[in-house]
């Protein structure tokens, strides 16, 4: 559908949405992990991990294991045990409870609170940020005033006012897990995105902005909570002389080879977050006069990682597009354009670019749950999305926005292609 408006070459090595970038360093403590014979999930590298993570975030401890989603896992483990009690072995730690979840995120934000079977209510998006609305959080608890959990991401790196979501859990006696997997290294008034929940979860996933290949941390200023994370990632083993347990135990420990990776990677946090930045404002640049506008932040209290470069295309320069659960469909209009089409023309050229995180209240397994918008009553809401209507900003950011190429390792002269690109799909 793609329409080709003069011949633009395909890219010869695919730029991608972003990439691991390795610096040589993480070479040479995965050699002494090996030549220690520290091939284990125990050693130095995931000592320094923890204490580079923990002083990084701003926090007093960080626990270093497999990945993100199991540091939000055992995040929701310690917030439950503490809100709730101790549940039964058959039982989870929030059994029952609803929990307030960010609703336009990736489905590891808020996973573990199926796991620990709690039940997610999602929390509408605002425009000014594209994270979960402070005002729409405030409704949920005039709606739910006995929820006592709030999960709430940082998305691709530009935090909305995380600061005032925390006073609102706490104006509630509510908790808060901060998922800021996309976000480490970003600020909100000066103060580092992780360090504002009562636990935190960072990512070291291979396409964040800093990469093991795979790990996270949990952060948390609690010795005990963290003391509580590292036995239960460890299976759980009481202080005995044999394998004693009392409580149901995970494998969740980060690997000191991973450890050497992300030990070596974090000197180039701020290198990566600055070739980010620039890639960012590049697009802004080159996009400014089409219809279009980049991640929205504010910018005197947000200093976002800029790990994902996305625009929103302005509702009358929208060319009709119509996506169900499977499909998607457009069609190609003079002067407008829709994701759809940019993501294909992209496609074409090599590049890779995704639609935003489908919110959650419109994912097939989460179509009976409770969903809070600021407008409407936000009562199990169902099927948000109406075809030629949107109902709710999360829908109405997924049919508009996308996520371009914002590898750190694309050129100048490649992005100003990709810009090419882009301008085309609105000629
Ligand atoms: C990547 C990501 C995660 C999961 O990270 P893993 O380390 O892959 O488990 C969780 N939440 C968000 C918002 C993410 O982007």
């Amino acid at each position: 559908m793609f329409r080709d408006k003069g011949i633009i070459k395909p890219f010869e090595k695919k730029i991608w949405l972003a990439s691991p970038t390795m610096h040589g360093l993480e070479m040479e403590y995965i050699r002494e992990a090996y030549e220690t014979n520290w091939m284990s999930t125990v050693g130095a590298n995931i000592n320094e991990v923890e204490s580079i993570a923990a002083e990084k975030a701003g926090v007093k401890y960080a626990v270093a294991l497999s990945c993100c989603t199991a540091a939000l896992h055992l995040c929701v483990k310690l917030a439950g045990e503490k809100l709730y009690g101790k549940p039964s072995i058959s039982h989870g730690a929030v059994e029952g409870k609803r929990v307030f979840c960010s609703d336009m995120t990736f489905d590891a934000t808020l996973n573990p609170v199926v796991y620990e079977g709690g039940i997610p209510v999602f929390i509408d998006t605002e425009y000014d940020s594209w994270n979960m609305d402070p005002d729409a959080l405030e409704k949920a608890f005039e709606i739910y005033p006995d929820v006592k959990l709030v999960v709430c991401a940082e998305l691709y790196g530009f935090s909305g006012d995380i600061k005032r979501i925390k006073e609102i859990c706490e104006r509630h006696g509510a908790l808060l897990i901060e998922d800021a997997a996309e976000a480490m290294g970003a600020t909100w008034e000066g103060k580092q995105c992780g360090s504002f929940g009562d636990y935190a979860a960072i990512s070291y996933n291979g396409n964040k902005i800093i990469t093991g290949s795979s790990g996270g941390c949990l952060l948390t200023n609690s010795l005990e909570d963290a003391n509580q994370a590292r036995k239960w990632s460890t299976q759980s083993r009481e202080n005995a002389p044999w394998y004693q347990h009392e409580e149901v135990g995970y494998n969740y420990r980060m690997s000191n080879v991973i450890a050497g990776v992300v030990r070596g990677q974090y000197p180039y946090l701020e290198e990566h977050i600055a070739q980010k930045k620039a890639i960012y404002e590049r697009y802004r640049e080159g996009l400014k006069d089409l219809p279009v506008n980049m991640n929205p932040f504010d910018e005197k209290k947000c200093k976002p990682n800029y790990w994902l470069s996305a625009l929103i295309i302005d509702e009358e320069a929208m060319c009709k597009q119509v996506r169900d659960d499977q499909d998607v469909a457009y069609i190609p209009e003079h002067g407008k354009s829709c994701p759809t089409e940019i993501l294909e023309a992209l496609a074409g050229i090599n590049a890779e670019g995704r639609p935003i995180w489908k919110p959650m209240h419109m994912q097939p397994m989460y179509r009976m749950h409770e969903f809070v918008t600021v407008d409407g009553t936000g009562r199990c809401r169902t099927n948000a999305y109406i075809a030629g209507g949107v109902e709710d900003v999360g829908a109405d950011i997924f049919q508009r926005g996308m996520c371009l190429p914002s590898d750190n390792k694309m050129t100048k002269k490649e992005q100003d292609k990709i810009v090419d690109v882009i301008r085309n799909c609105f000629g």
